[in-house]
């Protein structure tokens, strides 16, 4: 079965076209400047097939989609033969609130509860729902499905989700911690048994998935039960451009300071702080690990705060579960810098963790990076979030889920 990977954003669909006989992407890309003007950069994943990378014109996302799958199924750049090829799609969807606990077939109702979930994700929930609309009206009734970001977070008990505010705040307006990069997570929470051949309802695993968005999870026997991220994606670590925790009071007296309101505020704290924030420099580790070699030391420091934060939340979530077997590293930081792992892992020497410095040279590969005596289990795994949609959708698709 072939399945449409989808993930749309305000102005930008990304796609990749999976083959779940084999379990790989056999074309993937990205529409750019939707409603601007329009780029498409398609990629075909089989031999001997041109890769199609121009602008075109793309005024809404129904255009966009129907690009796509001009491309898909054209006889130059295309890996299918007609669009009916094509079983169903999967979409990832940014916030299931309380609503969505897994993924789901896209119906009527459905869509109903995601235009619900607008306000707790105003700008990323909006797109996603174009991007359905946009392949219905295009593709017709090929079945879709949702793939939510926070749905593996359901199973966090209240004492983890609950905000110590008024309990109103939770009754009127859902304030409470939802997390993300559920997908991902779910992902290293399945797949880590896989390499260990160990049931993961005997495993205690820390996820951490470390990229331009950073957010760490406890997952215990398969269930997510505590992770980082809050009712948006702010909080937590401190992340490229993003301040993570932050004592709330410093809004006020900035704001009062600098005469900021709380938009101007909250942008800052979005998009100008985290390790850009404090380095000045970049908010990419790659730039950071060089700017640091070069004695810069605020990128030292920013470099140095991560790998503290992220040892902290560890330390937390070791509390939280009562121990651990296995702390995962996923992502781009996660999956490739060796020297933020080594950084982390030096924090975490109380736990019986040791790291092989040979093994953690890896980059982008599954590996095991703890000596054989290491008490905890240290690894890298890929993450590979469109790979679960697809799999989600097939098997909602076939009834299975
Ligand atoms: P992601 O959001 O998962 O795509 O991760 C993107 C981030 O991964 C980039 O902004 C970099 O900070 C980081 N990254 C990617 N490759 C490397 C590398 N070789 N060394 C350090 N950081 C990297």
């Amino acid at each position: 079965m072939k399945i449409l990977v989808i993930n749309a954003g305000s102005s930008s669909l990304k796609y990749q076209l999976f083959d779940l006989d084999t379990e790989k992407a056999i074309a993937k890309g990205v529409c750019e400047r939707i409603g601007i003007d329009g780029h498409l950069k398609h990629t075909p994943l089989v031999e001997g097939k041109p890769v199609f990378n121009e602008d075109i014109n793309l005024p809404t996302h129904a255009e966009a989609i129907a690009a796509v799958i001009e491309k898909l199924t054209s006889k130059e750049y295309g890996v299918v033969t007609s669009m009916s090829e094509i079983g169903a799609v999967g979409h990832r969807v940014v916030h299931g609130g309380e609503a969505f606990k897994g993924s789901v077939l896209i119906d009527s109702d459905v869509m109903a509860t995601l235009e619900e979930c607008i306000p707790l994700a105003p700008l990323h929930n909006p797109a996603n729902i174009a991007g359905i609309k946009a392949c219905a009206s295009v593709m017709g009734d090929v079945p879709q499905v949702a793939v939510f970001d926070t749905s593996f977070h359901q199973t966090m008990p209240p004492k983890a989700f609950m905000y110590a505010l008024p309990y109103k705040f939770y009754e009127e307006l859902k304030i409470r911690r939802y997390g993300f990069h559920g997908t991902s997570h779910r992902y290293v929470s399945r797949r880590v048994p896989q390499i260990l051949g160990i049931p993961g309802e005997d495993l205690k695993i820390i996820s951490c998935h470390m990229g331009n968005g950073s957010s760490i999870c406890a997952i215990s026997g398969g269930k997510s039960v505590d992770t980082s991220m809050g009712f948006t994606p702010l909080v937590g670590l401190p992340m490229g451009t993003r301040c993570g925790d932050l004592d709330n009071g410093v809004l006020q007296y900035i704001m009062h300071k600098n005469g900021y309101n709380i938009d101007e505020m909250i942008n800052i704290l979005n998009k100008q702080s985290g390790v850009l924030g404090v380095s000045g420099v970049s908010s990419d580790f790659r730039d950071l690990e060089e700017a640091a070699n070069k004695g810069d030391e605020r990128s030292a420091l920013a470099l140095e705060m991560f790998f503290y934060s992220v040892a902290k939340v560890v330390g937390s979530y070791v509390a939280a579960m009562n121990g651990v077997d296995v702390i995962a590293f996923t992502a781009g930081i996660g999956e490739n810098s060796d020297t933020t792992r080594a950084g982390i892992c030096e924090y975490l020497t109380y736990l019986g963790c040791h790291l092989d410095v040979e093994a953690n040279k890896v980059r982008g590969k599954e590996a095991i990076i703890s000596t054989p005596d290491s008490k905890v289990k240290i690894m890298v795994v890929p993450t590979n979030e469109e790979l679960v949609i697809a799999k989600d959708t097939m098997e909602i698709v076939k009834g299975r889920k």
